[in-house]
């Protein structure tokens, strides 16, 4: 622990659960306020926040902004500015998953995916670069995917979003290029969370396994190194993007998959 992030605010969205937990502890970690943002339990959500502010000694706060709703994610920064006065380090992490081929693919499900796997990061770096740009110092930082680089059947709003949101990144680095804003895109393969675990048990279910068979089945797909990624991994990876080292860090779709796209 540095607490080279004290005095900064991070906003990561979906950090209710699994990787955006770890990104939000991993920056608290180094001394960065946290916003917290998702969905759950109330009383869960409270005491995540407080065992945070408690643990690291910084402060945080929560919204429970939708992400896929643009008025909502407008009050979040308003919610941010009146709290922080702004924010430092954006993590665009909430997501969603659903699994179908294209022609049995429910309409609104493609629409909530592209809302908010996609479309909410635009919103929230339209409304963070400002902020950043005054203070010529910023970390936008989008959870895309091996799916930001490679498809997989079954998932074409994941991998349409994702590949979306790696060109949303390009874009976006190159505009704040000459300015210390940062824009980069992190791509986990499989990390052990909700989302992933409700494919094993999709799995496990349709070819008769155990979770750990079907564990074992999904990684022998499409990971080499046989493990998953953790959300700690990720976490440190956040936090090297924000470090001065990696200020000519720009534009870049950075994998961390265990072997996944180098097939
Ligand atoms: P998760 O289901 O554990 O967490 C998702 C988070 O997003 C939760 O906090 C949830 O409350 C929040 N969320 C969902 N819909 C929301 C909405 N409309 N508004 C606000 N918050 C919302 O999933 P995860 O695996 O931790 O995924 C996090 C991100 O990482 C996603 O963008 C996902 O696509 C990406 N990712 C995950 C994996 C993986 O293997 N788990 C791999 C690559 C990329």
């Amino acid at each position: 622990m540095t607490s080279f992030l004290k005095g900064k605010t991070a906003l990561v969205t979906g950090s209710t659960s699994g990787i955006g937990l770890g990104m939000a502890r991993s920056l608290a970690a180094e001394g960065a306020n946290i916003i917290f943002n998702g969905f759950g339990d109330t009383n869960e959500i409270a005491q995540l926040q407080h065992a945070t502010a408690r643990e690291f000694g910084v402060q945080t706060a929560y919204h429970n902004a939708d992400m896929a709703k643009s008025p909502e994610i407008e009050a979040l920064f308003a919610f941010a500015a009146d709290r922080f006065g702004g924010i430092d380090i954006l993590v665009n992490n909430a997501g969603i998953q659903h699994v179908a081929n294209v022609e049995d693919f429910p309409v609104e499900k493609w629409d909530s995916i592209i809302a908010i796997n996609l479309t909410s990061a635009f919103h929230t770096s339209r409304l963070a670069l400002p902020y950043m740009r005054k203070k010529n110092w910023g970390r936008i930082i989008n959870l895309a995917s091996a799916h930001g680089l490679v498809g997989s059947a079954g998932k074409s709003a994941y991998v349409a979003a994702k590949h979306g949101l790696v060109g949303l990144t390009k874009v976006t680095a190159l505009e704040t290029a000459q300015t210390g804003v940062t824009c980069n895109a992190i791509c986990p393969g499989f990390v052990l969370t909700p989302l992933v675990q409700k494919q094993v048990d999709t799995r496990a279910l349709k070819e008769g396994l155990t979770n750990e068979e079907a564990k074992k089945a999904l990684l022998a797909d499409k990971q080499p190194s046989g493990e998953f990624v953790t959300p700690e991994e990720l976490g440190a990876l956040a936090v090297f993007l924000c470090t001065d080292a990696a200020k000519q860090v720009r534009g870049v779709a950075w994998n961390m998959d265990g072997g996944w796209v180098a097939q």
